[in-house]
């Protein structure tokens, strides 16, 4: 499973860049890095 996490944390990197520093409303990049961490915050041991 962190496999698949590394692997997508690279994705979203490459198609929107590093994480903003704060969260901006309607911006591509921080809705992608919201999504991953929905993703990942249950299930991870
Ligand atoms: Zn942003």
């Amino acid at each position: 499973m962190s496999e698949l996490k590394d692997r997508l944390e690279i994705w979203i990197k490459e198609y929107w860049g590093e994480r903003c520093p704060d969260y901006c409303a309607s911006c591509p990049c921080c809705e992608a890095w919201d999504a991953f961490d929905y993703l990942f915050q249950h299930g991870e041991e």
